[in-house]
């Protein structure tokens, strides 16, 4: 296939990479100068869109997309594939496939879980909203970038269980923490509260794969000095679009709202920022109750 790729950081590249590898023709392009390893850039978006079969965006918010959609929709053919895979608001998802049906061409909103490890290993999970047709276009594109694609049904939906996904995610390493270092107190040695845990009720992804408790557990960014990973800036990004969308939706989501609360203290006003989600930890460990 002809692709046009828009977004070529963290992910973007990567992702662009394998597809290039897997022998498509593919057109990248950002607005700062990326090192290409081989990939094709071009000049503009628009460029990037033309005569292309699918174009994709791995970009950083939903103003951008939405800027992004506005510019190149109208350089693409009828029945052509606008797939996001940039995790935005569940409304400027739905605003941008309504602009792209608008302009014949199909949109999906297709955000993806792995992180840059998985971009790079073409292991991501996709998330993906819109037409069933158009799930089946992109397919061998999903098949090459990630293990799994789960069609979530129309426009927006992929984003919804984005969100949903990482809301719990961000609360349960919350607690998770929480517990390690209540453990401490309570002179449980950390391995012993993993033994017990990892195989009783209270076992999660946090935990039992993603250990934040150093030396413990799977290798995880604890081990590497909580360098991410999955930063908590990004968890934060997550947390605070679940609860636009709730607020949206009227949605009671009070865990969600606290981890929103807690990630952002962490990430702006105490030193989280850069630091693997995970090193919520260390807010617990010297912590007491006031
Ligand atoms: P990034 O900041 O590394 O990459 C975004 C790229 O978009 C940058 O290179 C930037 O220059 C480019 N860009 C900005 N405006 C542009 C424009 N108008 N036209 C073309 N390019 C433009 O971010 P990332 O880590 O690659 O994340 C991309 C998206 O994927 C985000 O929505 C993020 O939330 C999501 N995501 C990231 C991760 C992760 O672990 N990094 C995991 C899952 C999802």
């Amino acid at each position: 296939m002809k692709v046009g790729f828009i977004g070529l950081g963290n992910m973007g590249k990567p992702m662009a990479l394998n597809l290039m590898n897997a022998c498509h023709d593919v057109n990248g392009f950002d607005t700062v100068a990326v090192d290409a390893e081989g990939l094709c850039i071009v000049e503009s978006a628009t460029e990037a869109a033309k005569d292309a079969d699918v174009v994709i965006t791995m970009l950083p918010n939903g103003a951008i997309l939405r800027s992004v959609a506005k510019a190149v929709l109208r350089s693409m053919s009828s029945d052509t594939v606008f797939l996001d895979c940039s995790t935005v608001d569940v409304d400027s998802a739905r605003a941008v496939a309504q602009m792209a049906t608008e302009a014949s061409v199909i949109p999906l909103d297709a955000p993806v879980s792995g992180g840059v490890g998985g971009a790079s290993a073409g292991t991501l999970t996709f998330m993906v909203g819109g037409s069933k047709d158009g799930f089946e276009k992109a397919k061998p594109l999903f098949d090459i970038m990630g293990q799994k694609a789960v069609h979530c049904g129309p426009s927006g939906n992929g984003q919804a269980a984005k969100i949903c996904n990482n809301m719990i995610l961000g609360a349960t390493m919350i607690v998770t923490c929480e517990a390690f270092a209540l453990a401490d107190k309570l002179g449980l040695d950390r391995q012993s509260m993993f033994d017990v845990v990892s195989t009783s009720s209270g076992y999660s992804w946090t935990l039992n794969a993603y250990c934040p408790a150093p030396g413990i557990g799977p290798t995880s960014p604890s081990d590497n000095g909580y360098r991410p990973g999955f930063a908590s800036d990004l968890m934060l990004k997550d947390l605070r679009l679940s609860q636009q969308a709730a607020e949206m939706a009227d949605a009671d989501t009070p865990m969600g709202q606290m981890a929103e609360q807690l990630y952002a203290q962490f990430v702006e006003t105490e030193d989280g920022e850069g630091k693997d989600f995970s090193a919520m930890l260390l807010r617990f460990e010297t912590r007491g109750r006031s």
